[in-house]
């Protein structure tokens, strides 16, 4: 009798297992395509609701100083351990603490704390920009190398701005040497 429950229970929970099983294969299948607001994707935990005043003050921030108007809505923002951020943007290990990815939004490591450490805020709000310079028709002539450079350029320069504002002596070093692109003017006739 013992045996029996025992064998019933077990069933029950090889069932529930198989049903947690098709859920996350459902999940990955159906990975970025439905990946909208906060939708957090394996080890990411949204914070764009916790980040909120943060996020909406490093905006206007950069409206005063750039040329971007930030739009109501936010990006989606998440949190994930150092090792997976890397693992997402890096081909090998890397140093990175925060990126944008277009269509997915902002992904800073764990160990980032914006809404107390200025360095760490400027940081995001260097993602920000880049949420901005999303589909601006600025970029629009420029090769995708000289598009991703000038991005860069610009993220850096908005976010060593930024820290000349709130009163850091630290400034962000943009190196450049990741970005070879060949020369616009004689690209063609090579
Ligand atoms: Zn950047």
């Amino acid at each position: 009798m013992r045996k029996r429950v025992r064998s019933v229970r077990d069933s029950a929970e090889m069932t529930k297992r198989v049903v947690v099983v098709l859920t996350m294969l459902v999940a990955c299948m159906s990975g970025p395509m439905v990946l909208g607001q906060d939708r957090a994707p394996p080890g990411a935990v949204p914070v764009t609701a916790e980040l909120e005043p943060t996020i909406r003050s490093l905006l206007h921030a950069i409206e005063i100083l750039s040329d971007y108007s930030a739009p109501a809505a936010l990006p989606s923002v998440f949190r994930l351990p150092q090792s997976l951020l890397e693992a997402k943007v890096c081909e090998e290990p890397c140093s990175v603490t925060a990126a944008y990815l277009p269509r997915e939004g902002v992904y800073l490591a764990e160990n980032l704390d914006p809404e107390r450490d200025p360095q760490d805020s400027a940081v995001l709000l260097h993602e920000l920009v880049h949420y901005l310079q999303q589909g601006h028709p600025k970029f629009a002539h420029m090769s995708s190398c000289q598009r991703e450079k000038t991005k860069e350029q610009e993220a850096y320069a908005i976010q060593n701005a930024y820290l000349a504002m709130i009163g850091s002596g630290k400034r962000a070093v943009f190196y450049d040497g990741e970005f070879d692109c060949p020369d616009e003017q004689t690209a063609g006739s090579r």
